[in-house]
């Protein structure tokens, strides 16, 4: 008797023992269930305050995040009364409006006007009606690695892309490069994103610059013929599924990290591009990124590869397709100092002309597609020589 008493309370305290070391992503009410256990979900702990309304707690990867974005991605079931779901941001101020999605595919922003802010602005207070769907809540859309492997599938139709694993993350996920390229001895344009992960206007610009470089125009043809593009859309797989606010897991800012290599993803890039400068050229850098505006931050100078190519020039050229469709943005001649910047370190290394292309977190969803085709076209005609 004692014996199986002593079992039966070893088996007790170690299912309360894994119970304590196993957060749990969800919180389950009568009302609603809420959980976070999904690629992209985030640093997120719950709590119930009532069986209609459920407080998130948003917590960063580390506790020094510069220019803190503060993530979170979250799923509740559908439900059949009025819920309410409260967003902590701790120490931090709400930087993204919080956007809602039935599919994960097509997302809406929630009106801010609906949404009770408290505590400064570092707690959200959304009241939802009842609802027959399960829904989608989160910062921005959430854009992780299946997204990229949809895209690629449409890529490969065209016949023109192929793909190869450089390298791995801290986690082992696959650092994916991607090539487009005639001739090994043309110049290569080289096109990173993603770095930092919340960032996904960003992650949209990039896919409407390389699907208008791609496309079946004849400048398109005669551009791909003169010009080779590699480009790793996806640079931190690990922050990118862990909802990070920025970091890769080591909690190292991947654009703070060029030149000192630490980390296997950019290490990846780095050696690549080692071997790659070994027998050819490189004309171009482009990093895509998210801020509060559009800015192109640029560093070139008159002797490079292809004297004949301006980034100032290019963005000029473009100017008025993008003001026409109401895109505005700024052009900045940055610092070009060591600072672990790719941007930065990529011209000082190679000498080539190098942009960082900011996109606004708020920016309409179609014009940043539209606006990186109109850049991409004029980029083509300015490269092209007929
Ligand atoms: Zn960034």
């Amino acid at each position: 008797m004692k014996r199986i008493l002593f079992f039966i309370i070893f088996f007790l305290s170690n299912s309360l023992h894994a119970e304590n070391l196993v957060p749990k992503k969800q919180c389950l009410t009568s009302i609603v269930l809420v959980d976070f256990d999904f690629p992209g979900a985030g640093n997120l702990s719950c709590e119930i305050i009532n069986s209609q309304h459920i407080k998130l707690f948003i917590n960063s990867e580390t506790d020094n995040s510069i220019n803190p974005s503060p993530w979170f991605a979250i799923r509740k079931s559908k439900h059949s009364e009025n819920i309410k779901i409260e967003l902590d941001y701790g120490n931090y101020n709400y930087r993204y409006n919080p956007k809602i999605s039935s599919d994960n595919k097509v997302w809406d922003n929630l009106n801010m006007l609906n949404i009770l802010k408290k505590n400064n602005d570092k707690i959200l207070v959304i009241d939802f009606l009842p609802s027959n769907k399960k829904q989608y809540i989160a910062s921005q859309e959430i854009i992780t690695q299946s997204w990229y492997y949809n895209w690629f599938n449409e890529l490969k139709e065209t016949g023109k892309v192929r793909s190869e694993t450089i390298g791995f993350s801290v986690l082992k996920k696959p650092i994916t490069m991607f090539f487009i390229e005639t001739d090994i001895k043309n110049p290569y344009i080289i096109i990173l994103g993603r770095q930092h992960p919340p960032e996904v206007t960003g992650a949209f610009a990039l896919k409407g610059f390389i699907d208008q470089l791609v496309s079946p125009s004849q400048l398109s043809q005669n551009f791909l013929n003169q010009y080779n593009i590699i480009f790793v859309p996806l640079m931190n797989p690990d922050g990118v599924d862990n909802g990070h606010w920025r970091y890769n897991v080591n909690k190292i800012d991947l654009n703070r990290d060029w030149g000192t290599f630490s980390q296997p993803e950019t290490i990846a890039v780095n050696e690549k591009l080692i071997r790659l400068t070994a027998n050819s050229k490189l004309a171009l850098f482009i990093d895509f990124h998210s801020t509060y505006k559009n800015i192109f931050y640029i560093s070139e100078n008159s002797s490079n590869n292809l004297s004949k190519f301006s980034l100032e020039n290019w963005i000029n050229n473009s100017r008025s397709g993008l003001l026409g469709i109401d895109y505005n943005f700024q052009l900045i001649n940055s610092s070009n100092k060591d600072n672990g910047v790719s941007k930065n370190y990529i011209y000082n290394k190679y000498n080539i002309p190098s942009m960082t292309y900011e996109v606004s977190d708020i920016e309409d969803r179609k014009k940043i597609k539209q606006s990186s085709s109109i850049l991409a076209t004029e980029l083509m005609k300015f490269l092209v020589i007929n």
